[in-house]
């Protein structure tokens, strides 16, 4: 098959449109191939060299993708070739300790597309049956390709972390990237009232069309009383943050006691200062997203194939140019999710 693919980290420029092997077709794997493939950030992270995972070089990124079954090992099941279908981005083994005990987020072999094997770059990626979804024809196969790692995500923290309840009021900060625009969407579905803020008039009409209540364009110095200012005074239940940064203590500081703060991002800035004794005084919850589960993903899917949340996308390259979606990437000045497409 023809990919994208790198031997060494380097810039964009050390993926290369390549002949690799076609993957193995296990017994009980499906062979899937490629119509379209999420570009995500840490795509860029893991060819540059700067994540922490032990590639096996060379490598194809791509956790996240659509296309047809090519072939079907004799032990995969009732998979025909030609169906549409997608695949959960990460997987448990079924075998070991923590999987024995339902615990599949604790799996001790855990496989994610793109990272510990090829994913979606290429032409061909082979997947066991057990983690290929199949879709139909009326399904939106850039938009499923898309969503899964953002709306997993955020439907991970606000239900499974946040646990955001009807009536509650929810800030999310700088609501113009993926995530952030999700976890607007999935709280909206909660019940919550949802305060956003936008560092610019034209984001803000964009968060508005995703539903947010009130979006708030950051103007003065004083973040958090704005905020307080157009909450009528009420505290927040839950911070839903994407960015970290220096506005971290203020977003922090708009809780009501005992509310809940959960972290999926720090593209504002890693570390933060922390005043710990108003942590304690006012019992406030920090809690930081690690991983979306089996369940996550499939309700994810599920969202989005219904159109209950949707993800913009900004722009779509030809997997044969995978190095000008990083670069395009790299640039920031985007709204919304970069793709791939078969060539
Ligand atoms: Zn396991």
């Amino acid at each position: 098959m023809k990919a994208a693919a790198f031997y060494e980290y380097g810039p964009a420029e050390a993926m290369r449109y390549a002949d690799l092997p076609d993957p193995d077709l296990g017994l009980t794997d499906v062979l899937i191939r490629v119509q379209a493939c999420g570009v995500n950030h840490s795509d860029l992270d893991s060819r540059a060299g700067t994540s922490r995972w032990p590639f096996e070089l060379p490598m194809v990124l791509g956790a996240e993708f659509t296309g047809t079954v090519a072939d079907v090992g004799p032990g995969a099941g009732p998979f025909c070739t030609g169906d549409l279908v997608t695949a959960f981005q990460q997987y448990n083994c079924a075998r070991c300790g923590p999987c024995a005990k339902w615990r599949p987020d604790l799996c001790e072999a855990f496989e994610v597309f793109g990272t510990t094997r090829w994913g979606g770059y290429g032409e061909l990626v082979s997947a066991p049956a057990r983690v290929v979804l199949p879709l139909d024809p009326e399904d939106d196969m850039l938009a499923v390709a898309a969503g899964q790692c953002v709306v997993s995500t955020a439907w991970h923290m606000v239900n499974r972390q946040a646990l955001v309840r009807p009536g509650d009021l929810v800030l999310v900060p700088s609501a113009s990237g993926g995530v952030a625009g999700a976890l607007v969407q999935c709280a909206k579905l909660a019940g919550a009232t949802v305060v956003t803020t936008v560092g610019t008039v034209a984001k803000a009409e964009r968060v508005s069309a995703l539903g947010a209540d009130v979006v708030v364009v950051r103007a003065g110095a004083d973040i958090a009383a704005d905020l307080l200012r157009a909450t009528g005074g009420r505290r927040f239940d839950v911070v839903l943050d994407t960015v970290g940064g220096d506005l971290f203590g203020a977003h922090l500081s708009v809780l009501r006691e005992e509310g809940t703060l959960v972290t999926c991002g720090a593209h504002a800035g890693e570390v933060v200062p922390l005043d710990l004794i108003r942590l304690f005084r006012n019992g406030w919850r920090i809690v930081g997203f690690r991983l979306a589960g089996p369940d996550d993903l499939a309700a994810s899917l599920e969202l989005i194939r219904r159109g209950a949340v949707k993800v913009p996308i900004a722009a779509t390259f030809p997997v044969s140019d995978a190095a000008a979606a990083h670069r395009f990437l790299e640039r920031r000045q985007h709204v919304g999710k970069v793709l791939l497409v078969a060539s």
